[in-house]
């Protein structure tokens, strides 16, 4: 209940000057106007009487000839979503009635409803391993949780061997390092992804090389990679962008030719698959994330995978300080600290039991989202069907005409519906500028691209109200 109703209440028979005076201290700009008893008899907004003044009807005069008796309201015992529905353009204010039509509350649109884009998901174990970890007072970055994290994520993805981290940026950064990635080495990295892809390149002190990505997929793009390589390039680190994976089939292809490693970014891509095997397990190493945001969640945290026993080994000794395996507190190459907590890989567990079923939703909600957009004109919706993979939904994303985006995108926060723009291109950025091989494609995406909310919040109606209003935008004319 809200304690200042009172502010927005008005008797029928009070005059315009009083609504004025009201109106002005309340800041709602309306009141509800009631009877002696309080029943509801409608709604005045401040339109209204600015209206009544300009036709030269009188301060003094009572309200009662002038308010508006259509008005929308709810009963205060009914459902929040319910509630919801009454909203529209121009009623973002709501009085709440009693069985006996008496005024006892009212809802605000913009304080009640908001849709995140993304939200972590969290109904599983969680709770209950993290209490565990707790009472054992093993909370750092040793314990049991960490070595069944590994591998039971490891083996998620098919492969032997699991390395986990403090987030997933830091997973590249080690990978690129075991692969021996250095100053004067070339590393060709998607234009189109987040910023940790390129910057992981350069805390190796190695040059990236940024190349443009495919039209349709908006991964990496083959034949560009086979254009940038030099005599200096040493890796290729496909990103699998918004859950589409990247064609690896050709990218290793390439590697091998060129004696290149592959690093896959796989942080928005939990679960992909190309040609029956997932993504992560089929370059040298793969990196994923497990950001708030991602569709599974540590909090913060990342992993390496790997098959080669090798690197996997160099990652765990440079991930742990760079300290000797067989001599304590003897350096043999300068490490960092980058482990992962076992408070963090007990909720990975937890959240590793239920990735499945978080696919299952994320897939069932694009296949909604995808089939109401489908019937917007000038939507395009991310390619679902590219021969030999299997995308996963991350973050929904489709492409709207470039000059609609910005007013798309502010209509629906004004109904509280967040949305991301996609990844500016990078070397659209004065720090990456220089790294530019090239970026046709990558600038045209990243100027009509829009993630929408992917989340369990999401259901019919706002599915619904989304459609709605990108084609309103999209129909309106300008
Ligand atoms: C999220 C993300 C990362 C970095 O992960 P953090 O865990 O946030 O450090 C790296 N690459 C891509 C493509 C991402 O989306």
């Amino acid at each position: 209940m809200h304690t200042n109703l009172s502010e927005l209440l008005i008797f029928v028979n009070d005059s315009i000057r009083s609504s004025l005076i009201r109106i002005n201290d309340n800041g709602k700009n309306t009141l509800f106007v009631i009877d002696d008893e309080k029943h509801l008899k409608g709604i005045i907004t401040d339109g209204d009487i600015r209206r009544l003044l300009i036709d030269g009807v009188k301060l003094s005069q009572p309200i009662s000839n002038y308010y508006n008796r259509n008005c929308v309201y709810g009963y205060y015992n009914s459902r929040k979503s319910e509630l919801n529905k009454l909203f529209r353009e121009g009623i973002h204010l709501v009085p709440l009635i009693d069985e006996e039509f008496k005024v006892v509350d009212y809802i605000e649109f913009q304080n009640d409803f908001h849709i995140p884009v993304a939200e972590p998901y969290l109904n599983g174990n969680e709770y209950r391993y993290l209490t565990d970890v707790l009472t054992s007072t093993w909370i750092s970055s040793k314990g049991a949780y960490i070595d069944r994290f590994e591998k039971q994520f490891a083996d998620y993805v098919g492969c032997q061997y699991g390395v986990a981290t403090c987030n997933g940026t830091v997973a590249l950064h080690l990978a690129l390092t075991a692969m021996g990635i250095s100053q004067g080495d070339e590393v060709i990295v998607p234009n189109l992804t987040f910023a940790a892809t390129i910057n992981s390149v350069l805390f190796c002190g190695a040059t990236p090389v940024l190349v443009d990505v495919e039209e349709d997929s908006w991964c990496i793009s083959t034949e560009e990679i086979r254009k940038a390589i030099t005599s200096k390039t040493k890796a290729i680190v496909p990103v699998h962008i918004y859950g589409q994976p990247c064609n690896m089939e050709t990218i290793n292809e390439i590697a091998r030719d060129n004696g290149l490693f592959v690093v896959e970014d796989c942080a928005e891509a939990h679960g992909a698959e190309f040609d029956g095997r997932k993504v992560g397990s089929i370059g040298d190493v793969g990196c994923f994330s497990f950001f708030g945001n991602k569709v599974i969640t540590t909090g913060e945290g990342g992993i390496c995978v790997t098959n080669d026993k090798n690197v996997y080994e160099k990652m765990k000794i440079l991930r742990d300080h760079g300290m000797s395996k067989s001599k304590r507190y003897y350096h043999e190459v300068v490490g960092f600290n980058y482990r992962m907590t076992n408070m963090q890989a007990a909720i990975g567990c937890a959240q590793l039991e239920q990735i499945e079923s978080i696919l299952d939703w994320r897939r069932k909600l694009e296949d909604k989202y995808f089939e109401k957009m489908g019937t917007i004109p000038l939507v395009k919706l991310q390619n679902r069907s590219i021969d030999k993979t299997k995308k996963i939904p991350w973050l929904i994303s489709i492409l709207v005409p470039e000059e609609k985006r910005s007013f798309i995108t502010e209509k629906l926060l004004y109904y509280g519906i967040e949305t991301r723009d996609f990844f500016i291109t990078l070397s659209d950025m004065k720090i990456y500028q220089k790294y530019k091989f090239s970026d046709t494609n990558s600038k045209k995406l990243s100027r009509c691209g829009i993630n929408l909310p992917t989340n369990n919040k999401v259901d019919d109606n706002v599915i619904e109200l989304i459609t709605k209003i990108i084609r309103e935008v999209i129909d309106s004319r300008g």
